[in-house]
């Protein structure tokens, strides 16, 4: 671990109790992602991919292990500090877009900057900054309905890179668009790791995985590389 570490997770383990019986989802996972990584984690369904992508995403967090985010170790954290590490580190983009419906696709960009309490005129001017730079300067006041899909998936875009975030964490971002769509997406990732941005994209497919520079595979909570 170095000052170049996004992500170092070591020994990470996570259980759900289901009645009297423990099911262990995460084993024992390390990793370590650099700045400036693109990393795929692939896996199939169940092997523990949303799991790991919480705690990463310091939405959950695990029973023991060592997790650093961005030279901040989360262990330590209560949960004010958990969303406030959240919405500053982390870039957060999700297979159905989870866009606010009734507001704007810039007021869905500049809204972790109004969480933040940054000034109303200049997250609105970051925000029509950011969809000009994934191609919708001409959809800034469209609203999701009026959108695409793919559209919509480049305003959650917007929106996860507006605050300058230390890692893009992408669940699933194509699951939702057909592929010619969803091709579009993983060429505007490649794009954004190529201008320095970090990303973690998490796939169950492989020719999607294989966009990224690293595949880290997930099987039954125990990753191989
Ligand atoms: P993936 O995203 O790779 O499909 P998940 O991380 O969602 O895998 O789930 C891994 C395993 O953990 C599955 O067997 C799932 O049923 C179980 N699981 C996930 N979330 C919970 C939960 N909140 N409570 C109990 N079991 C869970
Ligand atoms: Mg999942």
């Amino acid at each position: 671990m170095n000052k170049n570490t996004i992500i170092y997770m070591d020994k990470i383990v996570k259980s759900y109790q289901i009645g009297k019986s423990k099911l262990t989802v995460l084993k024992g996972i390390s990793i370590e992602i650099k700045k400036g990584e693109f990393v795929a984690v692939l896996g199939p369904s169940g092997s523990g991919k949303s799991t790991l992508m919480n705690i990463i995403g310091c939405i959950d967090v695990a029973d023991s292990g060592k997790y650093v985010l961005a030279g901040q170790d989360i262990k330590v954290k209560n949960d004010d500090e958990l969303a406030y590490i959240r919405n500053k580190e982390i870039g957060f983009i999700f297979q159905k877009f989870n866009l606010l419906t009734k507001y704007t696709a810039e007021h869905n960009v500049a809204f972790p900057l109004l969480l933040r309490g940054i000034d109303k005129l200049e997250a609105h001017q970051r925000a029509k900054k950011l969809l000009e730079s994934v191609g919708l300067g001409d959809r800034t006041d469209h609203k999701p309905f009026e959108l695409s899909g793919g559209q919509q998936q480049r305003v959650s875009i917007a929106r996860a890179l507006v605050g300058d975030p230390a890692l893009l964490l992408a669940d699933e971002p194509t699951g939702a668009l057909d592929s010619k769509t969803g091709e579009e997406i993983l060429d505007l990732f490649v794009e954004l790791n190529k201008k320095g941005n970090t990303i973690v994209m998490i796939t169950h497919d492989l020719d999607i995985a294989k966009r990224a520079e690293r595949i880290i595979h997930v099987k039954d909570g125990e990753i191989y590389e």
